[in-house]
């Protein structure tokens, strides 16, 4: 399995309190996390906004299987083509982690198809990620709730499609709720976003969250998917409907 791992990688550079806690980035971190937790059999590459192309050639995509991605304060200077590319490349097939303030991203909307605004937002809350849906894949081994001592709170209605699994909940210390775990199929794809993972505080170091962020990759991953057979071109089979 190929992982990259996409980030804005600019407040990290660019404010103190970023680069405090991520001195080399925040996919450096995320990197670290997954290699740590999918083993060597997973290769994870980095792509950044600086680069060329966005790191995201049609060559990288198609070698990618799983794309995580983390954008805040430069996501309307991503290309659209890019963004275009990155969308066929979910609805063929592609897992894509969609990352704390990436659900406002145009990768975000062109996949969801709505504003994907939140309602307000707070620093430094302390947050309780409750689990929705044990038994998903995504929870596997994740203590319920995960409690994340600072965060940051994202206020509903956050404006996204109902998710076709509702993983996660969130309650913050100011009383609000987020729907902060939501899986949605695209195509032959499958998207995932993870509200958790302010560039503030060391979440992504936290093992829990870890271990959420391997499910995801894991359950996005796609898995074989054989076409339907045809006998000629454009027909089905002659005799689909004879009864065995
Ligand atoms: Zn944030």
């Amino acid at each position: 399995m190929n992982v990259t791992v996409w980030n804005e990688f600019f407040e990290e550079r660019k404010y103190p309190s970023v680069s405090s806690v991520y001195p080399d980035g925040l996919h450096t971190v995320l990197r670290q996390a997954l290699a740590e937790q999918l083993g060597p059999g997973t290769g994870v590459r980095v792509a950044l906004q600086e680069e060329p192309e966005h790191g995201l050639g049609q060559d990288v995509l198609d070698d990618t299987d799983v794309l995580l991605w983390w954008g805040h304060l430069k996501q309307d200077e991503v290309s659209d083509e890019v963004v275009e590319r990155v969308r066929r490349r979910v609805l063929d097939g592609m897992g894509l982690l969609i990352l704390h303030s990436a659900i406002e991203s145009k990768v975000a909307k062109a996949l969801l198809g709505t504003s994907c605004r939140i309602t307000g937002w707070r620093h430094g809350d302390s947050e309780l990620l409750w689990t929705i849906l044990p038994g998903h894949e995504i929870v596997a081994g994740v203590p319920n709730p995960v409690v994340i001592p600072h965060g940051e709170m994202y206020g509903e209605p956050l404006d996204i499609p109902a998710p076709d699994e509702l993983v996660f909940i969130s309650s913050y210390e100011g009383g609000e709720v987020l729907r902060s775990g939501c899986a949605w199929h695209r195509g032959r794809g499958r998207v995932f976003f993870f509200a958790p993972g302010h560039e503030e505080a060391p979440i992504y170091f936290q093992p829990e969250i870890r271990r959420v962020l391997a499910n995801a990759v894991r359950w996005a991953a796609p898995p074989a998917q054989p076409q339907p057979r045809l006998t000629r071109q454009g027909e089905w089979p002659a005799k689909w409907w004879v009864p065995a």
